[in-house]
């Protein structure tokens, strides 16, 4: 990996950015970092190179890459951030100085874990760009993990799988998301991984025979119709998520229809849908598999048309047909709105991804001021690492919450007002007890009553999200102790 290199990929993504001062970046980490070596015997700059380079592949601009090359700067070298400002101004340092903070992770138990969660979200919450630096260094430092001893690998990969990876996927960046599980995954579950490995080399090798052929035919056709193709590519699935997707059908690769993929980029929506139509005429669908997520876009706001066909000799091909924003929302999420955004520090568009973050950063920041939940950890890993669901308000806004999320989790996350006077509740149009487990789809109206005092404390049996438990308990805190002689069994206090 070379300067040039890196340069190369930033202009095909940003013709339009401020090359200079990335190479001036360059410049000053290669010489802070002269000498250095990392333990794979490469010299250091080329980890500050390849964690750039992967920002760079996410179409970010120029100071999120500057500060990429310059992230380890302060804390490895004998320069200093008030070196870096001087040199790269304010906002650059900013950059520098989050990923500073945040530190080398030393992932020992679990107060290790949490603290170091709360740290990324802290960091999040002041300045986004600062976790993607982070997880392009994570990329980089997991891609050379052969170098460290088994011991150090495997910490450095659970961590990326079980914090890193599930961060990535709620803020929407499914592409980082995919590459830290797959870097992941082999250090991990060495043996799940070999085995997934043998079961798609082999179904892969059929496969792409017909890919080829079909990614050619498509082409054909659709140009021929004149509608423009902005890219056409084959993607095979991620080798993570197609181990875990094995596990729900029964380990049977043959169920598995997505294993590879035609992806489409086109225009407009338009002209999403004369593809869809041109596909269908030239090949049969198979029929269930045509998915409209443009006209009804996935909770998660995943937009795409899908479906599998019937090409030569019969052989299944799934398409996915999409606009070029479309396509950036998909695989870049909250990143894609960092795009040329320089000088924001906030993206412009209201981002429900950011709150999110926002809001975890204030429930740690309670947490950490309130020892007495501080030992009660599980709720903070609830928040992120529990498998989400979506449910609609009656006005059609999406709310996601924890698998298994009661009515009142729901009613906190729309309003704490509406958490503490609620009073029932009815989901898809029928009346449901408070503690009834809602499912992704349901449509939940809080009935309220103005003159309730305040929740009830018996909630806190039931509700899953920390939000919820954090605003009842902060409520109900004069009562707590009742609450909790009746939760405690007696006998457990003698
Ligand atoms: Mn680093």
């Amino acid at each position: 990996m070379s300067i040039k290199e890196l340069l190369k990929i930033v202009k095909k993504n940003n013709p339009n950015a401020d090359f200079d001062s990335i190479r001036l970046a360059y410049d000053f980490a290669e010489e802070a970092h002269q000498g250095q070596t990392r333990l794979t015997g490469e010299p250091y700059i080329n980890h500050s190179l390849e964690t750039a380079k992967t920002l760079a592949k996410m179409k970010l601009g120029a100071q999120i890459i500057q500060a990429g090359l310059l992230h380890d700067v302060p804390e490895d070298t004998d320069r200093t951030l008030e070196d870096v400002e001087k040199n790269f101004g304010s906002e650059v340092a900013q950059m520098v100085a989050g990923i500073t903070k945040l530190g080398k992770i030393k992932y020992r138990g679990m107060d290790r874990y949490i603290e170091n969660l709360r740290k990324m979200f802290m960091a999040m919450a002041s300045d986004v760009r600062v976790i993607f630096i982070k997880f392009a260094d994570r990329i980089h430092n997991l891609s050379t993990l052969e170098a460290h001893p088994p011991k150090k690998r495997y910490r450095i990969a659970l961590e990326s799988l079980e914090i890193y990876a599930p961060i990535a996927n709620r803020l929407g960046m499914g592409e980082m998301k995919g590459t830290l599980e797959d870097l992941s995954f082999k250090y991990v579950y060495p043996k799940e991984y070999q085995w997934t490995i043998g079961l798609m080399q082999a179904r892969r090798e059929v496969k792409e025979k017909y890919l080829n052929t079909a990614l050619r035919n498509a082409r054909k056709e659709i140009e021929q119709s004149g509608i423009k193709i902005l890219d056409i590519h084959g993607r095979a699935k991620h080798i993570y998520s197609l181990y875990k997707k094995l596990l729900r059908y029964d380990r049977e690769i043959d169920r598995i229809h997505d294993l590879v993929a035609i992806r489409i980029i086109v225009k407009d929506i338009a002209d999403c849908y004369a593809v869809l139509g041109i596909l269908h005429s030239k090949w049969p669908p198979v029929r269930g598999r045509i998915k409209d997520y443009i006209a009804q876009p996935k909770p998660n706001g995943y937009k795409s048309l899908h479906t599998t066909v019937f090409c030569e000799e019969g052989e299944k091909v799934e398409f996915q047909i999409r606009t070029q924003e479309m396509h950036d929302e998909a695989e870049l999420g909250i990143a894609a709105h960092w795009h040329y955004e320089e000088t924001l520090k906030t993206p412009q568009t209201e981002d429900k991804q950011l709150h999110w973050v926002k809001d975890l950063a204030k429930i740690q920041e309670q947490l950490q001021t309130r020892s007495q939940y501080l030992k009660n950890l599980e709720d903070l890993k609830i928040d992120v690492f529990q498998t989400r669901i979506f449910v609609i308000t009656p006005k059609g806004d999406v709310i996601d919450l924890p698998e298994d999320s009661t009515p009142v989790d729901f009613a906190y996350a729309i309003h704490t007002e509406i958490g503490d006077k609620c009073t029932g509740a009815k989901v898809n149009d029928e009346m449901v007890p408070l503690d009834s487990k809602l499912k992704s789809g349901d449509m939940v109206d809080i009935l309220v009553d103005k003159k309730r005092k305040g929740p009830n404390p018996d909630w806190l049996k039931f509700v899953k999200t920390s939000s919820a438990k954090t605003k009842i308990k902060a409520k109900t805190k004069s009562k707590i102790t009742d609450w909790l002689k009746t939760v405690i069994p007696s006998g457990e206090n003698k």
